[in-house]
C-alpha cells in the first residue's frame, strides 16, 4: 500500500478506500464547469487529494496527482 512518511514520523497510506486520513477537494474554476446532476465517479476524479497527519495536523496535499511528490503545510497553531 502506498506511504509516505510524514515529518513527525507517522507513515501516511494513501491506498486504503475509503481512507479516513484523506481529503478530496476541488478549485471553484473546476467545480464552476460542472452542472445537473454529476456522476460521483466523474466528480472523483476531477477531486485533488491531501493527507491530513492525525499526529501533528500537517496537510500533505498531492496537487499533481499521487505519481508526484506532496507538497506540505503545516499548521501554525
Ligand atoms: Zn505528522
Amino acid at each position: 500500500m502506498p506511504a509516505i512518511r510524514c515529518k513527525c514520523g507517522e507513515i501516511l497510506r494513501y491506498g486504503e478506500i475509503p481512507n479516513p486520513i484523506e481529503w478530496l477537494f476541488i478549485g471553484d474554476t473546476a467545480y464552476d464547469t460542472l452542472s445537473g446532476a454529476i456522476d460521483a465517479e466523474y466528480l472523483y476524479r476531477q477531486m485533488k487529494s491531501f493527507l491530513r497527519c492525525p499526529v501533528c495536523k500537517r496537510l500533505w496535499v498531492f496537487w499533481d496527482g499521487f505519481d508526484n511528490d506532496p507538497s506540505e503545510y503545516t499548521p501554525q497553531t
